[in-house]
This record gives structure tokens, C-alpha cells and sequence, in this order.
């Protein structure tokens, strides 16, 4: 197939999609999935933008599901490891520039048509989930048409993994979403720990992209019957 073939795509990047195609979307499945992450350091082994790579690769997975589109990851983190700890890299955002942001992209998505707008943060700290949630109250205020919710990954994780910061679980799922992004060796020889390394949770060096592909699978049995089931209750209000 050419790039110029015709393409009823269900699902994708919103930045890559042409108009027929989101138009095409949005009669099908007015869903739009918001990734929210952070530049914030992850340790010596992982990548700064984790938490946007792995809130992009579960709304992608989500989206492939239930239909919908998935926006470029935002990297705005509030309360990064910066301030709590100094380690460096890290582009710490106020709450209310998230709150923000968060707010008028949820007005844009629904003027845009979207009906379900899903920000979905993989940077969970609670003045994070604050913040934004504050965003889409405000942004519901204001529109009733469409519903806007806040999601973690934390929130949706089978609870046999551990919620962690670039411990064992995020670990896993940066070496599934972007293979031969993370460098074990790069961790020294040594028990971890969150004052020395920047690390909460279970040790990376039980990290695998297998488990990376279980985790999102958990969070997919767990997220989209909830996603079904909203749309089918917004479907019923109509
Ligand atoms: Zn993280």
C-alpha cells in the first residue's frame, strides 16, 4: 500500500493523522488519550523522559482497543524528584502551569469533538493527580458535552507490581516501549536506594521488557471495560 492509499485507520498519532482520518475517528470513536509525563531524572540506567515514553506507549496500546487518538506526550511534571532531591535533568513545572495546560487542552479536545478525553499521567505523585485534576474540573465546568477524566498507570496496575519511581516496574516498561533504552550497567554494584540513587521501589535489576508486556496488559484488562462502559453510559445520556 502507497503512503497516498486511502487509510480508515480506527486509531492514532492525532499528529500524524490527515483530516479524513480523524474525521473518520471522530465518527467512530470520539475518544481522545492525552499522555502526561515528565523530564525527570530516572536514575543512572533509564532515560529522563520515562514517564512520557511509557504514558505514550499506554495510551497507544489503549487506543488500539477502544478506537480514539493519542496526542504527543506533554511533558510537564509538577513535584519532580528535582525539588525533593536534587538530582539533576529534571524540568520541574508549577501545578498551576499543569493545571493549565490540562485545562485548555481538555476545552480544545472538546471543541475538536472529542467526547471522552482521557489524561493519562505516568508521573503520579499526588500534587501531579492534584493538579491536573483541577484542570479538567475546570475545563467540566465549563463543557458537559464531553467527559474528562484523570488516569495513573499506578491506578490501573495489576496489583502484583509494585507503583515504583525508575524502580523495577518502570524499568520494565521503558525496556518494552523503547528497546535498548535502558543500561543496567550503568547502575553501580550496590543495594540502591532513594537518597544515593533516585530510585523507590523494587530493584531495575529485576527489570525485563517481558514484564513490561504484562504490566500493559494488566492495565488493559483493567482500563477498558471502564472505557466501555463510559461510553456506553454517555451514549445512553445522548
Ligand atoms: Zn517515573
Amino acid at each position: 500500500m502507497s503512503a497516498d492509499s486511502p487509510r480508515k485507520p480506527n486509531w492514532g498519532r492525532y499528529a500524524d493523522l490527515r483530516p479524513i482520518e480523524i474525521e473518520g475517528i471522530l465518527a467512530s470513536s470520539p475518544i481522545a488519550y492525552v499522555p502526561w509525563g515528565a523530564l525527570e531524572w530516572h536514575s543512572q540506567h533509564a532515560p529522563i523522559g520515562l514517564d512520557s515514553t511509557k504514558a505514550e506507549g499506554i495510551c497507544l496500546a489503549l487506543a488500539e482497543k477502544t478506537g480514539g487518538v493519542v496526542l504527543p506526550p506533554i511533558p510537564f511534571g509538577v513535584n519532580t524528584i528535582k525539588p525533593f532531591k536534587g538530582f539533576p535533568h529534571s524540568i520541574d513545572i508549577s501545578a498551576e502551569l499543569a493545571t493549565r495546560a490540562c485545562q485548555e487542552l481538555c476545552l480544545q479536545l472538546a471543541d475538536e469533538k472529542f467526547r471522552l478525553v482521557i489524561i493519562f499521567t505516568g508521573h503520579y505523585p499526588p500534587q501531579q493527580i492534584d493538579a491536573l485534576q483541577a484542570g479538567v474540573d475546570q475545563a467540566q465546568k465549563e463543557i458537559s458535552s464531553s467527559r474528562f477524566l484523570v488516569w495513573a498507570d499506578s491506578q490501573l496496575l495489576d496489583k502484583k507490581y509494585r507503583a515504583d519511581h525508575a524502580g523495577a516496574t518502570e524499568t520494565s516498561f521503558q525496556m518494552y516501549f523503547a528497546h535498548g533504552s535502558v543500561d543496567l550497567d550503568a547502575l553501580p554494584d550496590r543495594l540502591l536506594s532513594l537518597d544515593e540513587d533516585g530510585i523507590m521501589g523494587e530493584d531495575p535489576r529485576e527489570a525485563s521488557a517481558s514484564r513490561g508486556k504484562a504490566q500493559l496488559n494488566s492495565i488493559i484488562a483493567a482500563a477498558v471495560p471502564q472505557i466501555q462502559f463510559i461510553l456506553a453510559e454517555m451514549e445512553a445520556e445522548v
